[in-house]
């Protein structure tokens, strides 16, 4: 057991997502206060246990003010797959990365840095890289058909969004009597990588086992997530290597990689084509407005009207926000919420408080406030300009909503079949465990 437990957070030698170097420590204690205050996690589990109870979500590594505690570094694995001539390294980016990424070499929050990003990775030695937009769409077909089905049936309401894994395992932890609220759709890391092991790989005609998927990504949660034993398949783990944007700064730097001179280049096309509800995933209430677009259309067949294409209600810098919508003759209430202590406040008086869907992210503003983020001394600003840079994006962008890609069409026809199939069930959702703690 940490002999500092009063003061900061212990960390397991094991915890996969974050790591101590004990020579930095100040023991300043503001590591144990986030955790305390903004995860709801310290505090809340017996300190004398052997069993930590971590959620892996990074955030006690954003407010270290030495950096004792960083990210555990999977660069070196990395490295070591570009190396090796039998694998074949695809990169996947998560939508948040392209508005964060070039801070870690002086550009402004939030501006949008895709094409530089693509041109980086090539460089570092990727020979695919896809954008993981396309994972956010093809969760949110399976999402919002999940949800429609239990508005249906009445059943497991309300449904909890399910890509955050710092949420899912704290709902695991500490609500494990809501488990079966969770979506059981895998998160959109988790869906890419499974699609690109069990189909991709035949399309190139490699066994998956010699594909390996490389998740960049603002998030130190998705380390502890790849290791989950019900992301594993016969070939083993699905997403095989989680870096995070400060990793891959990092790195470029180390290999005297100048990125503001790299010119723009391309995602891969197979599976990079993505819509505008694929980006703005990256932040705060992104997920819902996702899903409330695909949902309007399965139910009334019908392209969502503007105002649900800029849904105002579900935007913004706040913890917690409501809306509501009608849908098959019934109001509909939405709960966007980010950081998990204030989700417990929520899911404390969820008994009386009746709600249909409720997206939780666990850091700052969602992803775009992420644990694998470039780290800042303004988080409040530019977490907000990070999310404005993906909201400015999906303006631009011609496909607003998930069921509109044409990939993703094309993907259900030729091997999905529909959502809820047996076989996108197989690939594309999961199942969760009880985590017992001591209190
Ligand atoms: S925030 Fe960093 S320096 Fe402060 S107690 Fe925690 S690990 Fe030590
Ligand atoms: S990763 Fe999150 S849950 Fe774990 S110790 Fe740090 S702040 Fe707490
Ligand atoms: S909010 Fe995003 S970055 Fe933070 S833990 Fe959840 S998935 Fe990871």
């Amino acid at each position: 057991m940490d002999k500092y437990s009063e003061i900061r957070v212990p960390i397991s030698h094991d915890n996969p997502s974050i790591r101590r170097n004990e020579r930095k420590c100040v023991l300043c204690g503001k590591c144990k206060d986030v955790c305390k205050k903004k995860m709801g996690v310290a505090g809340f589990w017996k300190y004398d246990s052997e069993d930590i109870v971590c959620i892996n979500c990074g955030q006690c590594a954003n407010v270290c003010p030495v950096d004792a505690i960083t990210e555990q570094d999977s660069t070196d694995a990395l490295m070591s797959a570009i190396n090796n001539p039998n694998k074949k390294v695809v990169f996947i980016t998560s939508p948040s990365v392209r508005v964060s990424l070039g801070e870690m070499f002086n550009m402004p929050a939030g501006e949008f840095v895709a094409g530089k990003m693509v041109s980086l990775l090539k460089k570092i030695g990727a020979d695919y890289v896809f954008d993981v937009t396309f994972g956010a769409d093809l969760t949110i077909m399976e999402e919002a058909s999940e949800f429609i089905e239990r508005i249906k049936n009445e059943k497991n309401l309300p449904q909890f969004t399910s890509c955050c894994p710092a949420w899912v395992k704290f709902v695991e932890t500490f609500y494990s009597q809501y488990i079966q609220n969770l979506s059981s759709c895998r998160s959109p890391i988790g869906m890419q990588s499974s699609i690109l092991k069990n189909y991709f790989s035949k399309i190139i005609n490699i066994e998956p086992s010699d594909l390996v998927i490389v998740a960049m990504t603002p998030c130190v949660a998705k380390k502890f997530e790849a290791e989950r034993e019900e992301l594993r398949s016969f070939y083993g783990k699905d997403t095989n290597i989680v870096v995070s944007v400060r990793e891959i700064g990092k790195l470029a730097k180390r290999l005297k990689i100048n990125f503001s001179k790299l010119k723009d280049e391309q995602f891969d096309t197979a599976f990079s084509t993505g819509s505008g509800a694929g980006v703005i995933f990256g932040a705060s209430g992104g997920v819902m407005e996702a899903v409330v677009r695909t949902a309007y259309y399965f139910i009334t067949k019908e392209n969502p009207p503007k105002d649900l294409l800029q849904f105002k209600k579900l935007r913004g810098y706040k913890d917690v926000k409501t809306a509501s919508l009608t849908l098959m003759g019934k109001e509909i209430k939405l709960c966007v919420i980010f950081g998990t202590m204030q989700a417990r406040t929520i899911l404390d008086k969820l008994k009386n408080k009746k709600y249909d869907i409720i997206e939780v992210m666990a850091c700052p503003n969602g992803c775009v406030g992420g644990g694998g983020q470039p780290k800042s001394n303004s988080t409040d600003d530019v977490v907000v300009k990070r999310a404005q840079g993906l909201y400015d994006q999906d303006e631009k962008m011609d496909i607003k909503s998930s069921f509109e890609n044409p990939t993703i069409q094309f993907l259900y026809k030729e091997f999905l079949t529909t959502p809820l199939s047996e076989k996108a069930k197989q690939y594309l959702h999961t199942t969760y465990k009880n985590r017992p703690y001591r209190k």
